[in-house]
């Protein structure tokens, strides 16, 4: 099947009835469900660009299999050409969400073409399970499917195992093998997006710390979403059903976190791509490259939510008349700042990227991992300005209602600024509340900073792949410089 349309996708997601709950009863149908509903259509809308003629040459390629036009963030890149290409299609989708869903479909795409790319890393001791990675990847782009993903066990106690706790009862694990597949069972969080993917994957982060050789909680695999025993769990929504005007992000791009429970799941043997061994999960992330990958993906994202911010922001500045104060410009500059490292950390990732050890055309990863990190600060920062430029502006939010009552005339005459009508100020100020005061936007905050593992982590993480010596030996060279005046 080719890239799907928005209708495709939708009627998928109603064929395959997965088991979600929200609010104390189970989902009927997330397409439809009030809660969920807009979430869904604003992933649809992302498949309808694939498909539109005016987008199509830039949001796809041609299969090699099966000639058919697929969703350009499946793509094996194999030049530096491929990589630009694909992240062009990725921003487009990302502008079209305004950065704020962060698990959009391109997020999992780009991590599963890449460990297709390394599908041999997989199979060196058990050629099924590289075969398996291979088949997959083929089902998954060539039927364009959404896939989500929880890789986080639920910690009952910090004392076990450290970080990633591996507690059996709540961690999932392996509990019987049969000859139709494995048994899995356990809780992991948080699956982003999942009432409304096709698939669900399981594996580890790149610091998974298991220690034994072997483990029954060491897997990799995917299954449907509507797999038997598989219950996602969701949040309550931060879609209110209220009208785009008075919370247009809210109501539009509400991707839902769930956490998920498998009830004596069955994981059918072809589709295990790892199963027990400690070493090949935990080095996965980074010799498959699916760390750069994502990071790319999670670059271009950042780029867009650095745009709509510092658009908003320079508006309001406008509409309040006061861009031209010092702390005004002081503040924008931040914005511009973290805007500009994004755009040439992604350019830089691209012009060093390398074919990896598997051929695959991979960005370099210190630049790109670069913007994942600093987001986990940058982006709070970000929502802090947005307060601090908005003041009780932020809170001066008549509803599209208000506007039809009778105290529109008073709204129209008092909310007005020299900049700006009073509707127009309004409009925008919903936006910018949502961005940094709505429990919409507060989410976007804790996204961002912890999607990615918590900051800690990743500061471990960027320190231990970092050249360090080059550095050392300069100050070495520098202390011990035979320069001194005689
Ligand atoms: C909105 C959102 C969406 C997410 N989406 C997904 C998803 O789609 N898929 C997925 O798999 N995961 C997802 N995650 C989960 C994410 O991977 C985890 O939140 C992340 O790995 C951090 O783990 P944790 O939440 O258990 O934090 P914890 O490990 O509990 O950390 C909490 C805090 O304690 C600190 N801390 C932890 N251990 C120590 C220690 N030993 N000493 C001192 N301080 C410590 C941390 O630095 C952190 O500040 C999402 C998270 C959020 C918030």
């Amino acid at each position: 099947m080719p890239a799907r349309t928005g209708k495709q996708y939708l009627a998928g997601l109603r064929e395959q009835p997965r088991e979600v709950w929200f609010r104390g009863e189970r989902v009927k149908d997330v397409t439809t469900h009030p809660g969920l509903a807009r979430g869904a259509t604003a992933i649809a809308s992302l498949y309808d660009q694939q498909c539109d003629p005016r987008y199509r040459a830039r949001m796809t390629f041609t299969s090699p299999k099966s000639g058919d036009p697929l969703g350009l963030s499946f793509i094996i890149p194999r030049t530096r050409e491929d990589l630009e290409n694909r992240r062009v299609m990725m921003l487009n989708w990302a502008r079209t969400t305004c950065g704020m869903m962060g698990r959009s479909p391109d997020f999992m795409n780009v991590h599963f073409a890449a460990w297709a790319g390394a599908a041999d890393y997989f199979g060196h001791d058990k050629p099924e399970y590289g075969e398996n990675m291979r088949r997959y990847y083929d089902y998954i782009s060539e039927n364009d499917l959404v896939l989500t993903h929880s890789l986080i066990n639920l910690q009952r106690s910090r004392t076990v195992s450290g970080m990633f706790n591996l507690e059996e009862g709540t961690a999932l694990q392996a509990v019987k093998e049969t000859s139709a597949g494995v048994i899995v069972k356990g809780a992991r969080v948080l699956a982003t997006l999942g009432p409304f993917a096709d698939e669900i994957a399981v594996y580890s982060p790149r610091l998974g710390r298991h220690t034994e050789s072997h483990s029954p909680f060491a897997l990799n695999f995917s299954i449907p979403c509507a797999t038997p025993g598989l219950k996602f769990l969701c949040r309550d929504s931060f879609d209110y059903g209220q009208s785009h005007f008075d919370h247009p992000l809210g109501s539009r791009f509400e991707e839902m976190d769930c956490v998920v429970f498998f009830d004596d799941v069955l994981v059918p043997w072809d589709r295990v791509f790892i199963y027990g061994d400690v070493d090949r999960l935990n080095e996965a992330p980074n010799i498959t490259s699916t760390s750069s990958h994502t990071a790319h993906q999670g670059a271009a994202k950042n780029l867009a939510k650095c745009e709509l911010v510092l658009g908003v922001a320079l508006l309001m500045s406008e509409t309040l008349g006061n861009a031209h104060l010092p702390h005004t410009q002081e503040r924008i500059g931040e914005l511009m700042m973290y805007t500009e490292l994004m755009r040439a950390c992604i350019r830089a990732g691209e012009a060093d990227a390398k074919l990896n050890e598997w051929g695959v055309m991979t960005p370099a990863s210190l630049p790109v991992e670069t913007t994942r990190n600093l987001f986990m600060t940058a982006y709070p920062k970000m929502a802090e300005i947005i307060q601090l430029l908005g003041s009780s502006s932020l809170m001066i939010l008549p509803t599209e209602a208000d506007f039809q009552s009778p105290m529109a005339p008073h709204i129209e005459q008092y909310l007005a600024t020299e900049g700006s009508n009073a509707r127009d100020r309004v409009k925008l100020f919903h936006l910018a509340w949502d961005i940094a005061c709505s429990s919409f936007g507060q989410r976007q905050v804790l996204y961002e900073r912890f999607f990615a593992s918590d900051p800690l982590t990743r500061a471990r993480a960027l320190a231990s792949t970092y050249p360090k010596q080059e550095l050392k030996d300069r100050v070495l060279e520098f202390l011990n410089r035979d320069d001194h005046i005689s």
